[in-house]
């Protein structure tokens, strides 16, 4: 298999014969996850994991509008794909060969200090979680328990006129920043003794999401993304995997998460719904498998669409908390009873990896 860089030299190069499936990103995702074959253990997804969802749709190249761009697209494209691509795989390699670490706490003057490179390196917010086995997707592993959860803001303007090509350059420009800083990050970690892995920022092994709710970030929407106060779902998420045992999670400090109110206001609201392009987006979301987990997206339908209009992108845009501040609709939600609850996230770890029996 080909790696990172030359499957999208391929995609943006090479001329795509119309009536075949178009370039594959899962191809791309799935020649970073063969580093894992480098492990002789891995921490293992729950019975009740699920299956990290495919980006291909199967459709003829002519179909898909990231394979058909006209040269000064693809000229624009180019300067972000390609350290996107190249960072990716640069992560890729830190899974090969076991690093051997020294540490396994760290000072709260050295997460002070990892913040502040974070930021400086354009991480917007930074959460900590100890990875829930449920977390991690069927059929992957992880090298490390804990997962250090960042998020990078993409910029209103580019993301109004979705579905475009303006939009999805921002969103690839996201993918490309976040590449950037969880290998610099990752690296960092090692310099200090830590283990330090790099989630692969196209998506990774675990649910990024998930993650990031967990960590107390944000709460996920019923369009199926990150709500943060910052940036509402104008956010892209990455993570980097570490042993420090330590880490200021939402449990370690004794807090929850803040933000759970977001999804009874969703029950009300439910504009992502509303405007989505072909009805992708469940009128109410249904309970995920037996993990209490809630499946928001009719996937199959929402990537067809999505890879014939320049990744899509409309319920982003039109979620209330990306046009408006958190605070402003948290000060006028009155509250929503009614609103279904899902069990996300599992405050208690425990609670989840009680594995059915018979
Ligand atoms: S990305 Fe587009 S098609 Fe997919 S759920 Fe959102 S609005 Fe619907
Ligand atoms: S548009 Fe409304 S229903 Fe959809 S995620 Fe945003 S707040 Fe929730």
């Amino acid at each position: 298999m080909s790696n990172p860089l030359t499957q999208i030299a391929n995609i943006l190069l090479r001329k795509h014969e119309s009536d075949k499936p178009g370039p594959s990103l899962d191809a791309i995702l799935a020649s970073t996850d063969k580093h894992l074959a480098n492990f002789d253990e891995l921490i293992q997804p729950s019975p009740l994991s699920r299956p990290r969802t495919p980006f291909d749709s199967g459709l003829p190249a002519s179909e898909m509008t990231m394979a058909t761009l006209p040269l000064k697209d693809k000229l624009k494209v180019i300067p972000r794909a390609i350290p996107l691509m190249l960072n990716m795989q640069i992560g890729a390699r830190m899974y090969d060969g076991k690093f051997d670490p020294i540490e396994t706490e760290a000072s709260p003057q050295f997460i002070e200090e990892f913040e502040a490179m974070a930021r400086e390196l354009g991480a917007k917010d930074i959460g900590y979680v100890k990875v829930p086995d449920y977390a991690i997707f069927e059929g992957k592993g992880l090298p490390c328990e804990y997962a250090i959860v960042f998020t990078v803001e993409m910029e209103k303007e580019p993301l109004e006129s979705a579905p475009s090509f303006d939009c999805q350059l921002e969103v690839m420009d996201g993918y490309k920043r976040m590449a950037h800083i969880s290998k610099k990050l990752a690296k960092h970690l090692r310099k200090a003794g830590y283990d330090g892995y790099p989630g692969t920022a196209l998506g990774g092994i675990t649910d990024y999401p998930l993650l990031a709710e967990l960590a107390g970030l944000g709460a996920i929407g019923y369009h199926g993304l990150l709500i943060s106060p910052g940036e509402g779902a104008r956010l892209r998420i990455n993570t980097i995997y570490t042993n420090i045992t330590n880490l200021p999670t939402i449990e370690a400090t004794g807090e929850k998460n803040k933000h759970l109110w977001v999804r009874d206001f969703c029950a009300m609201c439910k504009k992502c719904i509303r405007q989505c392009p072909v009805d992708a987006i469940y009128d109410e979301p249904v309970p995920r498998g037996d993990n209490g987990g809630m499946q928001t997206i009719d996937h199959a339908t929402c990537r067809d669409y999505f890879t014939r209009n320049f990744g899509c992108g409309v319920c982003l845009v039109v979620c209330p908390f990306s046009q408006a501040s958190y605070e402003k609709v948290h000060a006028k939600f009155k509250g929503n009873p009614d609103a279904p609850q899902f069990r996300i996230p599992v405050i208690s770890i425990d609670d989840i990896n009680v594995v059915p029996q018979g």
